[in-house]
């Protein structure tokens, strides 16, 4: 989607820090980050909401899952553990209306969220 900051991100419109890459899969630094480790990991394509992933789309899911644990591995998290959220909708709190894992760590966290 063409005012999609996610999509923009992903096509090198907006300056990023990327830290994983595959075909179907990007992940990068939050902007605003709220832990030592915070990082995006997004389809590539764009899927608006946790709502909107189809059964058709099964393969990406998975492929969003694997990647996120490779990235935790990668950013050395998976001993001491980390957090993976997606906000969704108005009280789940997304602003960004294209799929994305929140993942957190580097630190002990909280529980439960505001
Ligand atoms: P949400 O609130 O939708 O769950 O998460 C959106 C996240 O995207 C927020 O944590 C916000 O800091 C991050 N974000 C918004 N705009 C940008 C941007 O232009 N670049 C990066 N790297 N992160 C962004
Ligand atoms: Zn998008």
């Amino acid at each position: 989607m063409a005012d999609c900051v996610f999509c923009l991100i992903r096509d090198g419109e907006i300056p990023s820090e990327r830290v994983y890459e595959d075909d179907d899969v990007l992940a990068f630094k939050d902007v605003n980050p709220q832990a030592p480790v915070h990082v995006l990991v997004i389809p590539k394509k764009h899927i608006a909401s946790l709502n909107e992933i189809q059964v058709d789309d099964g393969e990406l899911h998975t492929q969003l899952l694997l990647a996120t644990k490779a990235i935790a591995a990668q950013l050395n998290m998976a001993e001491d553990g980390y957090r993976v959220v997606v906000n969704t909708g108005d009280y789940g709190g997304q602003t960004v209306d294209h799929l994305h894992f929140h993942l957190l760590g580097g630190r002990s966290l909280t529980w439960p969220p505001g």
